[in-house]
C-alpha cells in the first residue's frame, strides 16, 4: 500500500517512527530478533489529488487522522471529512496541531520540608467543650487547640511536664533546672502566659482565637495567676487585645459576628477616627481591635495613651511576624503592653532565620528567652558551630512547650495535590530567550569584576532587569517587548534616570527577598508590605547603591530637617518607592501586545494554561495567579480565543468594585476562572470556590506562593484542590523551581549568617544569580 503512494511522484510523505514503549511486548519482540514500533505517516500533495488520495485510502479501509506533528506548514484538508471542500476555510496545520495533539503533562511536586516539620511534636491533645457563647461548631483541632492555650494560661508548677524550668528537691534545697540548656538555678524563674499558635493559614485560627476569648466567659482564672512587680501600678482589665494588619480588621469583625451569638462578646475597634478615650471604654468589652501601627505610634508619642494604661487579660498579635525584627520601633512598642497572657499567632514564625523565632519569644516573655541573648547563647550557636542534632533537639522542647503548630494533614479539609508542568518554549521564543540570556551573562560577569560596591551596585540595577526580562520572555514569549531593555535615547541625568527604574528595581529586588531599612533595619518582605496600611504611611526612598530608608525613617528625618543621603560620595541618586499592588505588579516601559497578533500566537505558557483549562469539566473553577498585570493580560486573550469566561482582580481594580468581583465568581456558574495578581491574592480572600489554581510562574519567596494558594485551600473547601506550577523547560525558571524544591531554603534559614545588620549582599546574590543560569 506504501509503494502506492510512493509511485504517486506528486504526493509527499513524512514518516515518523515510535518504538513501542510497552516492556512486556519488548521482552517477547527481542526474544524474536524484532522491535514493534508505530508509523505515523502524514502525506502532503496538491489540491488536485485530494478526493482520489481520499477514496485511495478509503479502499483500504484507511481513515485519515488529524496530524501530530507538522512538517510543513500548509493547509490541512481531510478528503474523509465532510467540511473540506472550501480550501480558504481549512486550517493550517500548525493550528490543528496547536489546538488539538497536546495534552498537558503534570508532574507531581514532592512535598516541601519545612523546618517547623521538624519541630511538630503535638500528640493528641484532649479536647476543650466548646464555649457556649460560639455558635458555630468548633473542629476537633479547634477543640484540642483551645485545650492547650488553656493550659498554657495557668501557672506552671514544674513538674517537668511541656515546661522550659523543672524544679528538683533535694534534701537542702529547690533547684530549678532549665531543661533547654540544662543550667540550673536556684532562684524561681518567673512564669510566662502564652505561646505561638502557628497553624498555617486558612484553618480557622481566628475562630480558635474568639473561642479564647469566650472561654473567658465561663471561668475565672485571674486569681491564678501571680502579678509582675513591674506592671502592678496598672490597672487589670478582662479584655483581651487584638493586634492585626488593619486589612485584617474587617476579617476579624466578620469572623465575630459569623461565629458568635448575638451580644455573646463585646468588641469595638481601637483604630483611626474609633479611638478608646478612657480606660472605663474598655470595661464594657471583651475585645478591642487595633493595628501594629496604631500601637507603635502611641507608644512613640508616651505611654499616655489608653493600650498602655492598662494591662490587659491577654494580647493577641494575629500576623505575629510582623514583629520579628526585635530592634524595630514596632516590635519594642508591641513588647513594651502590660498583660498576663500573650499570644503570637502566624503562619510563618521563622521566615528567614532563628532569630524570628526570637522575636516572638521575648513578646511572650519565656524567660529566660525573652532575652535575645539566652537564645542565640543556647540555640542559634549550636546550628552555627555545626551541632545540629542538639540545636534541633532543644527547639523541639522549646516548641513543645510552646508552640502550637497542627500541619495540614491533621486537619479535616480535602487534600492538596501539588503539580509542575514544564512548557518547550516554540523555536522563536528559544531564540528570544537565548538573546536575553547573553546580555544577562554579560551584565552579570561585568558585575562581578567591579571591585568598589558603588560601581558593582549600578551595574547590579542592570542585573535584577535582566532577570526580570529573562522571567518575562518566560511568560510572553513572542510579545516579550525587547524596548523594555533598550537604554533610553534621550541623555538623561542620573536622578532622572534612576527615579525611572527605581520601582522596577526595587520590585525585582524585594521579590528575591527582605529588604533591609538604613536606618532602623527593620526589615520589609513582600508577604508582610502587602498587609500594610499604605494610605497612612510615606513612601520609602530607594538609592540607586541600594540603600533603603523605610516610610517611618523617611518621615522622622524630613520632620527633623535631616538631610536623606546614602553616604556615598559622591551621593548616589535616591527615589520613592511605593509599596501598594499596584505598583508591585508593574512591569513599567512594556507596551502592551497588539490584540491582533495575540490572537494567532499565544505565548508557549498560556497555550499550555488553555490546553488544560479546556480539558477540566465544567464545574471546576479555578484561580491564575500571576506576579504581574501583564501575564494577566495574556492570559486574557488566551481565555478570549478559547471562549472561557473569566472574572479578573488586581492591584488596580478600585476597592468599591472589588467585593463585586468576587462575588460574581463564587456565583455565577458560567464563569470558570478569575485571573488574580499574586500581590491581591495575599490577603483576605476566601476563595473556596474554586479547587484548581496556576501558578504562571515560579516565585523567589515561597511564603509569597502559600498565602496565595492558602486562599482556596482553607476551612470551608469541599474538594481535593490541586495546584498547578508553569515553568519553561531548559530555562532559568527550572532552576528556580529546583532551588525551591531542594533543601537549600531550609539551609539558608537557619544558616543565615546576618542577623538584622545592614550588610552588602550583592556579590553574595550576584553570585547565586549566576549560578542558576
Ligand atoms: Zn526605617
Ligand atoms: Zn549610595
Amino acid at each position: 500500500m506504501i509503494q502506492g503512494l510512493l509511485d504517486e511522484e506528486k504526493l509527499k510523505l513524512y514518516v515518523l517512527c515510535t518504538i513501542d514503549n510497552d516492556q512486556t511486548n519488548q521482552r517477547r519482540n527481542r526474544s524474536r530478533g524484532q522491535i514493534s514500533c508505530m508509523l505515523e505517516i502524514t502525506v502532503y500533495g496538491p489540491l488536485e489529488l485530494f478526493e482520489e488520495v481520499g477514496s485511495w485510502f478509503q479502499e483500504y479501509e484507511i481513515y485519515l487522522q488529524d496530524p501530530q506533528l507538522c512538517d510543513l506548514d500548509v493547509k490541512y484538508c481531510n478528503p474523509q471529512k465532510l467540511s473540506s471542500d472550501d480550501m480558504d476555510a481549512c486550517p493550517m496545520v500548525s493550528e490543528v496541531i496547536s489546538r488539538e495533539s497536546e495534552v498537558v503533562q503534570l508532574q507531581d511536586i514532592p512535598g516541601r520540608s519545612e523546618l517547623l516539620d521538624i519541630l511538630t511534636s503535638h500528640a493528641d491533645l484532649e479536647e476543650t467543650a466548646q464555649p457556649p457563647v460560639i455558635c458555630t461548631p468548633l473542629k476537633r483541632h479547634q477543640k484540642q487547640s483551645l485545650t492547650f492555650m488553656l493550659r498554657r494560661e495557668q501557672s506552671s508548677n514544674f513538674d517537668g511536664k511541656l515546661d522550659i524550668w523543672e524544679a528538683i528537691d533535694t534534701a537542702q534545697r529547690r533547684l530549678f533546672i532549665n531543661r533547654i540548656s540544662g543550667n540550673n538555678q536556684a532562684e524561681e524563674p518567673p512564669q510566662s502566659y502564652g505561646g505561638i499558635i502557628a497553624g498555617p493559614m486558612g484553618l480557622g485560627k481566628t475562630l480558635t482565637m474568639i473561642a479564647l476569648v469566650a472561654t473567658d466567659l465561663d471561668r475565672d482564672n485571674v486569681a491564678s495567676i501571680a502579678i509582675d512587680i513591674d506592671e502592678n501600678s496598672k490597672p487589670d482589665v478582662s479584655a483581651t487585645l487584638i493586634i492585626v494588619p488593619p486589612p485584617l480588621l474587617g476579617t476579624w469583625e466578620e469572623q465575630l459576628s459569623e461565629h458568635v451569638m448575638d451580644g455573646g462578646l463585646k468588641w469595638q475597634r481601637h483604630y483611626s477616627q474609633t479611638k478608646l478615650t478612657s480606660i472605663n471604654d474598655i470595661g464594657a468589652h471583651n475585645l478591642i481591635l487595633t493595628t501594629y501601627h496604631t500601637i507603635s505610634a502611641e507608644w512613640k508619642a508616651g505611654n499616655a495613651s489608653i493600650p498602655f494604661s492598662v494591662r490587659w487579660k491577654r494580647v493577641i498579635l494575629d500576623e505575629a511576624h510582623f514583629i520579628r525584627n526585635g530592634n524595630s520601633q514596632m516590635a519594642r512598642a508591641i513588647c513594651g503592653l502590660h498583660s498576663k497572657c500573650r499570644w503570637a499567632v502566624t503562619g510563618t514564625p521563622i521566615q528567614n532565620r532563628l532569630s524570628d523565632l526570637a522575636t516572638l519569644l521575648k513578646f511572650i516573655r519565656v524567660y529566660p528567652y525573652n532575652d535575645p541573648k539566652c537564645f542565640d547563647n543556647d540555640i542559634t550557636r549550636l546550628w552555627k558551630s555545626g551541632e545540629d542534632d542538639e540545636a534541633v533537639k532543644r527547639l523541639k522542647w522549646l516548641s513543645a512547650c510552646l508552640l502550637l503548630r497542627r500541619p495540614k494533614g491533621t486537619i479535616n479539609i480535602p487534600p492538596r495535590r501539588d503539580v509542575k508542568c514544564a512548557v518547550d518554549f516554540s523555536a522563536a521564543e528559544r531564540a528570544v530567550y537565548d538573546k536575553v540570556l547573553q546580555q544577562a551573562i554579560t551584565k552579570i560577569d561585568d558585575a562581578l569584576l567591579q571591585n568598589s560596591e558603588v560601581s558593582r551596585s549600578g551595574v547590579y540595577v542592570n542585573v535584577l532587569q535582566q532577570i526580570e526580562s529573562l522571567r518575562l520572555v518566560c511568560d510572553l514569549g513572542l510579545h516579550y517587548d525587547a524596548r523594555h531593555n533598550k537604554p533610553m535615547a534621550l541623555p538623561l541625568t542620573d536622578t532622572v534616570e534612576w527615579s525611572i527604574v527605581a520601582q522596577r528595581t526595587f520590585n525585582a529586588q524585594q521579590e528575591m527577598g527582605p529588604i533591609t531599612c538604613s536606618q532602623c533595619f527593620s526589615t520589609i518582605d513582600l508577604s508582610e508590605i502587602l498587609l500594610q496600611d499604605m494610605n497612612a504611611q510615606q513612601e520609602p526612598l530607594f538609592a540607586r547603591c541600594l540603600q533603603f530608608m523605610c516610610g517611618d525613617c523617611v518621615q522622622r528625618c524630613r520632620s527633623a530637617n535631616h538631610p536623606i543621603v546614602c553616604g556615598h560620595i559622591p551621593a548616589c541618586p535616591i527615589a520613592s518607592v511605593s509599596l501598594t499592588s499596584s505598583a508591585l505588579e508593574d512591569i513599567q516601559g512594556h507596551s502592551f501586545p497588539l490584540a491582533e497578533t495575540l490572537s494567532i500566537t499565544l505565548p508557549s505558557k498560556v497555550k499550555a494554561l488553555v490546553t488544560d483549562l479546556r480539558s477540566l469539566p465544567s464545574d471546576i473553577k479555578c484561580i491564575v495567579f500571576s506576579t504581574w498585570r501583564r501575564t494577566l493580560d495574556v492570559v486574557e486573550a488566551g481565555l478570549e480565543g478559547a471562549s472561557l469566561s473569566f472574572v479578573r482582580f488586581d492591584g488596580q481594580v478600585p476597592q468599591k468594585d472589588r467585593q463585586s468581583i468576587v462575588n460574581q465568581f463564587k456565583k455565577d456558574p458560567s464563569i470558570r476562572v478569575m485571573l488574580l495578581t499574586l500581590a491581591c491574592g495575599a490577603v483576605g480572600l476566601t476563595l473556596t470556590v474554586a479547587s484548581r489554581a496556576y501558578l504562571m510562574e515560579p516565585h523567589w519567596n515561597p511564603t509569597v506562593e502559600e498565602q496565595a494558594l492558602a486562599r482556596i485551600h482553607r476551612i470551608g473547601q469541599t474538594r481535593e484542590v490541586t495546584t498547578v506550577r508553569f515553568y519553561m523547560r531548559d530555562s532559568f525558571e527550572e532552576r528556580v523551581m529546583e532551588v525551591q524544591e531542594s533543601k537549600k531554603h531550609l539551609a539558608n534559614v537557619l544558616l543565615s549568617p546576618h542577623d538584622g545588620g545592614q550588610t552588602d549582599d550583592s556579590l553574595g546574590t550576584l553570585q547565586k544569580l549566576r549560578s542558576l543560569l
